[in-house]
């Protein structure tokens, strides 16, 4: 063998592509080990044999070499491979002719490249896309592309549905063409090419047929290979539903807001002018007693006296249900309200009743809160004032403490008194709810359900934590309006 042909050799043999040469008639002349490796076969069962016997498609292999002899050479020519034991390869040959010295066609020399996992990945691309087709597809929401310059370059059946257009009338077109509102449609498909995406942005589309849907858009952008942005990605929720469901509660809101005043206003305006009234019987009666007591007989005197404590008594409950309409309807203004200074008010306005009861008050240093200054001594007076209403034997000991929380404050109020029976915890909220008997413990029931309401105002709740004998913990929350 000569020097050339050697070196040519180990060239045809180190190729990891299957190498064969073809004579004339079809047979095989020469192959390469990954042409063994390839078919199944060796290298002598090979020699001699029909190219075409080796593909699944003889009559293509053969056109195949054909071609060759006529034109000179094939590019990626499609085959597959039926190897010996039955498996299949696909592979692409590309092939030219040879010749001898004389310059005559001999053969045609094939090298054939195993392309299986160039398939393997195609197919997994198509069905990949296959498969965001169909997810896209099966979308209620309507999802459209949009290509730079705002034309709609893909959608799928929900934006037919919800525009009435079909898909090759919409594509193509001008996103902005098929909502109410075209000026804010550009808006929102220009910020997302500004910032990348858009969260929640309201638009409504409009159907051929005049049809309008609120919809509120999630879109971002999409890009090419090379980070580039080619498009927007947008996808529509139909908010329909929630629009109606808003519609219907407003009203509601509405109706219950305003019946609520009448009510309020009913409750201001009756207290207040029974007041007149009242005050004259009670003046009257009591004219009776001093003029005609002892007078009349025993009996009378009883009644006259009942009659005056009846009407003292109306007298108080028609105060209390005044003030407690005054929490709406005198309502003032949220300002600063620094509440070391209201606590000192308070502790000054009850200095008789905790000197009485030698009564131990501490507090947490207290913040300055947004609030209704009036209303929220008031809060602070009632509560404390009914700590030490409520004592037991032992001395009063009573502790404020306050906790910032992420959105509110939370205050607690905490006495060692007489404690509340937990299934009466959320009743003494309620108006003139009480639990003891005037002669026990002087009161109306007003104090809390006043100090709920302006809590209420405030933005937050009151509840107590209590057991009968231990003592009990009044907390109230208070937005924390700063943030
Ligand atoms: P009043 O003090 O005029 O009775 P409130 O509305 O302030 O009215 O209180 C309602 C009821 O809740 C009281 O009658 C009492 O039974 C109970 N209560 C309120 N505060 C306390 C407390 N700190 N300890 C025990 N019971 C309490």
């Amino acid at each position: 063998m000569k020097k050339s042909n050697v070196y040519n050799r180990s060239l045809i043999e180190a190729s990891l592509d299957p190498l064969v040469t073809i004579g004339r008639e079809g047979k095989i002349t020469d192959v390469n080990e990954a042409t063994e490796k390839v078919t199944g076969y060796l290298r002598q069962d090979l020699i001699g044999t029909d190219f075409s016997d080796y593909f699944t498609e003889p009559e293509k292999a053969k056109k195949g070499y054909l071609q060759v002899f006529r034109d000179g050479f094939v590019r990626d020519y499609p085959l597959e491979v039926h190897n010996k034991d039955g498996n299949i390869i696909p592979v692409l040959y590309n092939a030219s002719v040879y010749r001898d010295e004389s310059g005559e066609v001999i053969g045609v020399f094939a090298a054939a490249r195993d392309i299986s996992k160039l398939k393997k990945v195609q197919d997994e691309l198509r069905f990949a896309s296959l498969y965001n087709r169909s997810l896209i597809e099966a979308s209620l929401d309507p999802l459209v592309t949009i290509g730079a310059e705002g034309n709609i370059t893909d959608v799928n059946r929900a934006t037919e549905k919800v525009t009435g257009y079909s898909r090759d009338e919409l594509i193509g077109t001008d996103f902005l063409d098929y909502f109410t509102e075209p000026k804010k449609a550009r808006e929102g498909y220009q910020k997302v090419f500004k910032e990348g995406s858009v969260r929640d942005y309201a638009l409504e589309i409009k159907h051929k047929n005049g049809h309008i849907t609120p919809v509120l858009y999630n879109a971002s952008v999409y890009r090419d290979d090379s980070n580039r942005v080619i498009g927007v990605f947008a996808s529509a929720r139909d908010i329909t539903e929630l629009k109606e469901a808003e519609k219907i509660l407003k009203l509601k809101l509405d109706e219950l807001t305003r019946s609520n005043a009448e009510l309020e206003q009913f409750a201001y305006v009756s207290s207040h002018d029974l007041q007149e009234p009242l005050r004259m019987i009670a003046s009257y009666l009591q004219l009776l007693e001093r003029k005609y007591k002892g007078n009349l007989d025993s009996k009378a005197d009883k009644y006259i006296r009942f009659s005056v404590d009846g009407a003292t008594r109306m007298q108080k409950l028609i105060d209390d249900l005044l003030e407690f309409s005054r929490v709406t309807t005198h309502a003032q203004e949220f300002k600063p309200t620094d509440l070391e200074s209201i606590f000192a008010q308070v502790q000054s306005n009850l200095e008789i009743s905790i000197k009485e009861n030698n009564a131990l008050i501490s507090h947490d240093p207290l913040p300055t809160i947004m609030a209704d200054k009036t209303q929220i001594t008031q809060v602070f007076q009632n509560l404390i004032s009914n700590a030490l209403k409520f004592r037991s034997e032992s001395q009063s000991e009573i502790k404020i403490s306050v906790e910032k929380r992420k959105n509110d404050w939370l205050f607690g109020i905490k006495d060692n008194g007489i404690g509340i029976d937990p299934k009466h915890s959320d009743r003494i909220f309620d108006v003139f709810k009480r639990l003891h008997k005037k002669k026990d413990y002087p009161g109306t029931g007003i104090g809390l359900s006043i100090c709920k309401k302006i809590i209420e105002r405030h933005g937050g709740g009151i509840w107590v934590e209590s057991e009968l004998g231990k003592g009990s913990t009044f907390y109230f929350t208070l937005a924390n309006l700063d943030n």
